[in-house]
């Protein structure tokens, strides 16, 4: 399988190329040349395998450069019931994604188990493993250079902790984390882990990662890298679960199944879109934002129009809380029958402050063909929806997971099962929840007592200039 940039500038890629890198050269997003596909009899074979198993037989068919013996051994020492211990029943641990019945066609499946309680430890886990392996046999090292105000920041380092040839810098806006988020982040010990605490706010911190990365001579001298939410690999690993979940939740394999994904940049349910692709039969694939509702407005009306910060909202569900979503370029390019050069310059408009608006043909395309669905929700709605979960079904679901269930409620069908993805545990969403149901949030064993853990952080100024010293000083070219 070789890769293709959606803006058609690009000559094919190996995986192994394209997996340390960000956009491609021409500016647009890596895209395999072609899905790969299964059967009916295919999946029912499928359907049988654990989860290292399956992921293995999705993810081998998008890489052609690593043996498979060494692709397989670094699946199965991802996906384990060790590192995705920590959801709501540990004996479901080796699951790996359990899925909750609410009722009969009702269903969340579980994608926060692993070590930062939200769904990106599922493909980050995966892309440290990856990152070493492809480091170690080129020769070369990274350092990730990173702005978080949260679970990005956190799901990397957990997943790059004493990777070997890696490096990760995080900064992240002083006091503005919670105490859990900060306690996650702040307790690793690793030596290959810096955490940055910037005396400003994550504008600020997303600034001086953008200044550095201008500096062309520094970049490559210092080989600063990036593992942000456009990254191939992130999706690929993503489309596992997909098949994962469809498989708990059918009947019986070739049923149609539904899916609602809480969304921001598009990650997730992109690989959604790429599962069904493949051949596995999802009917609808429901897009939840919470106010900040451009993907909303964009299913609803097929105008796609990013705004700028101060159109931004602080909500609730903050790792929604997105001006554009960068994957959104990736499904795009399939509705426009992979014209690379419409794609490109759809996205020209958008890069100059516009957007765009597709064919009304598209657009019935888009929500018939390819079956997205959108909804959105307030912060009253996710007050309302965390309550109704825990008095009908005794479960507690997160601020982002009650977005998805509010969207899912507005578009299951009758016999049809709808899968809604979690995305975050609870326990990382005190206020709110307490808000909701009264009560703090369940918190998994292994991580209670974590604010009491000693913490390892160094405080710099807002400075682009002090960043960059600092990096200089501890990376050993
Ligand atoms: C990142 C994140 C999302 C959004 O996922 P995308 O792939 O960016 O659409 C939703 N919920 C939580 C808890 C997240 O951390």
């Amino acid at each position: 399988m070789k890769y293709i940039s959606t803006r058609g500038g690009v000559a094919a890629q190996q995986f192994s190329d394209i997996l340390l890198g960000g956009l491609m050269a021409d500016g647009g997003l890596s895209i395999p040349e072609s899905y790969p596909q299964f059967s009916t009899e295919q999946l029912a074979e499928m359907a049988k395998l654990s989860y290292p198993d399956l992921a293995f037989a999705v993810i081998r068919h998008f890489v052609d450069d690593i043996p498979a013996d060494d692709l397989k051994a670094l699946i199965a020492k991802t996906y384990t019931a060790a590192v995705y211990c920590n959801g709501r029943n540990p004996a479901d641990a080796d699951q790996i994604t359990p899925i909750i019945k609410l009722d009969d066609t009702l269903v969340i499946q579980e994608l926060s188990n692993g070590p930062t309680l939200a769904f990106k430890d599922m493909a980050m886990q995966l892309l440290g493993n990856l990152f070493e392996y492809v480091l170690a046999a080129k020769g070369e090292q990274v350092n990730i250079l990173g702005a978080t105000s949260g679970d990005t920041g956190s799901a990397a380092e957990y997943a790059m902790r004493g990777k070997k040839g890696v490096n990760v810098f995080m900064l992240s806006p002083f006091g503005k984390m919670s105490p859990f988020q900060r306690a996650q982040m702040f307790s690793l010990q690793d030596e290959n882990i810096y955490n940055l605490s910037v005396h400003g706010f994550f504008d600020a911190c997303q600034d001086i990662v953008k200044d550095v990365n201008k500096d062309a001579a520094y970049k490559a001298k210092y080989k600063i890298g990036a593992v942000n939410s456009i990254n191939w690999g992130r999706i690929v690993a993503q489309v596992v679960y997909y098949f994962k979940g469809y498989f708990a939740a059918a009947k019986n394999v070739g049923d149609v199944v539904d899916f609602c994904v809480p969304s921001g940049n598009f990650g997730n349910i992109c690989a959604g879109h790429i599962a069904r692709q493949m051949g596995l039969p999802i009917g609808q694939l429901v897009v939840a934002t919470n106010e900040n509702d451009v993907l909303d407005e964009f299913f609803k009306t097929g105008g796609y129009h990013p705004r700028g910060l101060d159109r931004t909202y602080e909500t609730s569900s903050p790792s929604m809380d997105i001006t554009k979503a960068s994957n959104l370029e990736r499904f795009v390019f399939d509705l426009v029958g992979r014209d690379a050069s419409k794609l490109a310059a759809m996205w020209k408009s958008v890069e100059t402050g516009g957007g765009f608006e597709i064919s009304p043909t598209e657009f019935a395309q888009m929500r018939d063909e390819y079956g997205f669905k959108s909804e959105a929700s307030t912060h009253e709605d996710r007050v309302v929806n965390i309550r109704e979960v825990f008095e009908k079904f005794s479960v507690q679901i997160d601020p982002h997971t009650a977005d998805g269930y509010k969207a899912a409620k507005a578009h299951r069908r009758n016999d049809v099962v709808m899968v809604i993805m979690e995305t975050a545990l609870p326990a990382k969403f005190e206020t709110t929840m307490v808000e909701a149901l009264n009560q703090p949030p369940a918190r998994p064993a292994g991580l209670v007592g974590l604010e009491d853990l000693p913490q390892r952080f160094d405080a710099i100024e807002a400075d682009a200039a002090k960043v960059k010293a600092y990096l200089a000083e501890r990376i050993a070219l």
